[in-house]
């Protein structure tokens, strides 16, 4: 019989939590109606994470394990999770480090059953260094006011999202993953449920400074064509300056005579020369960006609903 609801859960380094995690799911998938699967990725760690994990689904029918053959960081853990999971009504993927509680799966269940494709979870406080927090805080807003598409504030990978999205989101083969945004883009009903996201239960921070900001740049560069209009809208904005410059050094040279020989040229072309290079920049940028959204292969539109001779059909996907 096929699960009804999968958990994804990707691990790099997690041997010191995985214990405590198989035991929570354990005895929240025994509380629950429905057949639920657990699909655990290794994502190429160097303790015995892999190991447990086999072991695991080895023994354990409900455990599915899928080991891949080198780090290739959490969004592409991610991504192999979802396309091996099995789940026919849903899928909740959660960090495994337990600061995502899979308890809340009967709260997002209900509002699946409500008839919402995405629950996805709203931090309300974060048990985390200052620091951390207050480039958390600023990003999403900086993302939210610069993207194109409205991503949530606060909210990460956790959540729950229906069959159908998650056959979208397995057939966007864009390379550069930022998931929460793609899930975003996607569409359908969505709905954000607050929860208070728990401290590390064991262990360190997988997620390097570097592996952060190559996250935070995918979600910028792939949800927003604003760093391209900047260059362009910096461009029109030197070469307005340099016109109003011209104005002022004009009346200068012509009704106060105190401007010396030369120096207003070289400076209105620099300046507007600038201008135009930039603009220049921002042209070819704006080919780059079609060529950009071209080749990430996504589907054009994703249909809801269709109604043919009188009858609706419920996309699918
Ligand atoms: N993770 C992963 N591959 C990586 C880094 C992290 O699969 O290269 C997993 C990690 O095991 C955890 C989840 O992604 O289950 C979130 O990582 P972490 O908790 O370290 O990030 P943080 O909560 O500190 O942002
Ligand atoms: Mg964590």
């Amino acid at each position: 019989m096929l699960p009804q609801i999968s958990f994804v859960i990707p691990l790099y380094n997690e041997s010191e939590v995985l214990p405590q995690l198989v035991e929570r799911l354990n005895k929240l998938i025994d509380s629950q109606p429905m057949p639920i699967e657990v699909v655990l990725i290794d994502d190429g760690s160097r303790d015995n994470t892999a190991e447990l994990i086999q072991q695991l689904s080895l023994t354990d029918k409900r455990y599915h394990g899928v080991l891949l053959a080198r780090n290739y960081g959490h969004q592409m853990a991610l991504t192999a999770g979802l396309a091996v999971a099995r789940g026919t009504e849903a899928i909740m993927v959660l960090d495994g480090d337990l600061q995502d509680p899979p308890e809340l799966l009967p709260d997002f269940y209900a509002k699946y059953k409500e008839g919402y494709d995405v629950v996805y979870a709203v931090r309300k406080k974060r048990k985390e260094g200052f620091f951390k927090k207050m480039a958390y805080h600023v990003f999403y807003r900086i993302l939210r006011s610069i993207s194109y598409i409205d991503i949530p504030l606060d909210s990460g990978d956790f959540s729950l999202i229906s069959r159908r999205v998650v056959d979208v989101l397995n057939k966007m083969p864009e390379e550069s993953r930022y998931i929460r945004g793609m899930r975003t883009w996607i569409g359908f009903k969505q709905i954000g449920l607050e929860y208070e996201r728990a401290g590390r239960a064991a262990g360190d921070s997988k997620y390097s400074i570097k592996k952060l900001f190559k996250l935070a740049y995918n979600g910028i560069f792939n949800f927003s064509e604003f760093p391209v209009k900047f260059i362009t809208n910096m461009g029109v904005f030197s070469i307005l300056m340099s016109l109003l410059y011209l104005v002022y050094t004009l009346i200068q040279k012509f009704f106060y005579h105190n401007v010396p020989q030369g120096f207003t040229t070289l400076i209105i072309a620099i300046v507007l020369f600038s201008g135009v290079q930039l603009i220049s920049l921002g042209v070819i940028g704006e080919y780059v960006l079609r060529i950009f959204f071209q080749v990430k292969g996504r589907p054009l539109f994703i249909v809801r609903k269709e109604i043919v001779e009188s009858e609706i059909v419920e996309q699918k996907s």
